[in-house]
């Protein structure tokens, strides 16, 4: 089993309302998404091309890059960002970092990943000392 990564960085606001601190605030941060693959080599060497690793990641991160997340059920917010028609993402859970993980495993497991790959791992971080990571078996 050899793993590779790859690292992918964007901007984005969001606010956890729940909060008690100051991440109820409207916010952002520079965030890096490191995605981990494991699998078998092929003959060549290669577990899976970091060229193809970066056409299905980058849809997912030019998504995100400079707009604002916000819950569904941040109406307020969900007003404001559409009367300001900015771009914003929507989403049915709260932007944690662990949240962030369940997510991308979720939207690059709907993409065809070659089939000697049987780990996937993501790592999100939302500063550069913090990270939440989640891995999933294929
Ligand atoms: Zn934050």
């Amino acid at each position: 089993m050899i793993k590779i990564a790859k690292e992918f960085r964007w901007e984005m606001g969001h606010r956890l309302k729940f909060h008690e601190g100051q991440c109820k605030n409207l916010h952002g941060h520079s965030y890096k998404l490191l995605v981990e693959l494991a699998g078998t080599p092929d003959e060549n060497g290669i577990v899976m091309d970091y060229y193809d690793v970066k056409k299905v990641i980058a849809p997912l991160i030019e998504k995100l890059d400079h707009s604002f997340m916000v819950h569904s059920e941040d109406k307020e917010l969900l007003e404001a960002l559409q009367t300001l028609n900015s771009k914003h993402v929507v989403t049915g859970f709260h932007s944690t970092a662990e949240n962030l993980c369940e997510y991308f495993l979720g939207e690059i497991k709907k993409c065809s990943l070659p089939s000697n790959i049987y780990q996937l791992r993501v790592k999100v971080f939302e500063t550069e000392t913090t990270y939440a990571e989640e891995s999933s078996v294929l």
